[in-house]
């Protein structure tokens, strides 16, 4: 298999770690630079936790896609920085993997439209855990059977968007096998504003944040009589890793952008 050469954005965070590990562990991946915002020049050996690893740092995402030239670049950093490295990365011809959450409709629209000018992949995935993606999948079939539902979605207090990106997704799958509905009570009113959580297409979206947890979704479907409820937890961010190993090698043979993990899985 030939060698994908990639860079990882965001190698000191929580994610980032993870995929330096990942890229750095498998064998037709090679780990060719870093861009932190911080050791700009010196070698990620020189940081905790890297020991061995040497590759240059760069803060500067353009310089570091100019002189490296990289395959593929990996992006795990916030949702501003992301899009940034995203957008620099397809000028490049650098295929990015985004696991960075928060990317708009709009963001998605502009970079896919970048990426097709360019002839290249791209892939923006929300989550990259297997598990969700059949969480998201099942809820979807549900839906055809249960048009009422709410979504909650329970995450680490470090987070910096809400609802996540996987709320989002799974809402939006619902809304397409599903009539628009508006739920609840007809005369419902919130006492305290927000209680009844965000909507998308009439779902409501609600978001907890607490040290402790990693990433977990409820969908609940209530029917007459009865009620569905669709669970999946990440207990530790190397459930996710299976998917940045399937996009990196996806990827490369893409020429448009795909956004969501169900969309490369078999
Ligand atoms: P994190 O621990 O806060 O890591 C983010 C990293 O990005 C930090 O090391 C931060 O550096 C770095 N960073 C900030 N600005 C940067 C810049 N300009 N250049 C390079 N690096 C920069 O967060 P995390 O938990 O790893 O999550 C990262 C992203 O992945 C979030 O958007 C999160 O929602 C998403 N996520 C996705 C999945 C998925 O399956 N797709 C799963 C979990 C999380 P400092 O330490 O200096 O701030």
């Amino acid at each position: 298999m030939k060698t994908i050469n990639v860079v990882v954005a965001g190698p000191r965070g929580r994610m980032g770690r993870e995929a330096v590990s990942l890229v750095h562990n498998t064998e037709h991946f090679q780990l060719v630079a870093v861009i932190d915002r911080m050791n700009d020049g010196k070698s990620l050996s020189s940081v905790d936790g890297f020991t061995g690893i040497d590759v240059p740092i760069y803060t500067d995402a353009e310089r570091c896609f100019q002189e490296v030239k990289p395959d593929v670049l990996i992006d795990l950093t916030t949702p501003e920085v992301g899009k940034k490295h995203a957008e620099l990365a397809l000028h490049y011809g650098v295929r990015p993997v985004v696991g960075t959450t928060g990317f708009t409709k709009e963001d998605l629209a502009r970079l896919t439209e970048l990426a097709e000018g360019k002839g290249i992949g791209a892939v923006i995935a929300p989550n990259f855990a297997v598990g969700a993606i059949l969480m998201m999948k099942f809820a979807q079939m549900a839906a055809k059977y249960f048009t009422d539902v709410e979504i909650i979605e329970l995450h680490h207090d470090q987070k910096l968007d809400a609802p996540s990106g996987t709320a989002v997704k799974t809402a939006e799958l619902i809304s397409m096998v599903r009539p628009s509905k508006k739920q609840g009570h007809p005369e419902e009113k919130e006492t305290l504003q927000g209680a009844r959580g965000a909507t998308y297409d009439g779902i409501p979206i609600h978001s907890v944040r607490l040290p402790g947890l990693i990433a977990h979704q409820e969908v609940i479907f209530g029917g007459n009589g009865q009620a569905l409820t669709i669970r999946h937890d990440s207990f530790n961010r190397a459930s996710f890793m299976s998917g940045v190993k399937l996009s990196v090698e996806t990827v490369m043979k893409l020429n448009t952008l795909v956004y969501g993990l169900e969309n490369i899985i078999e």
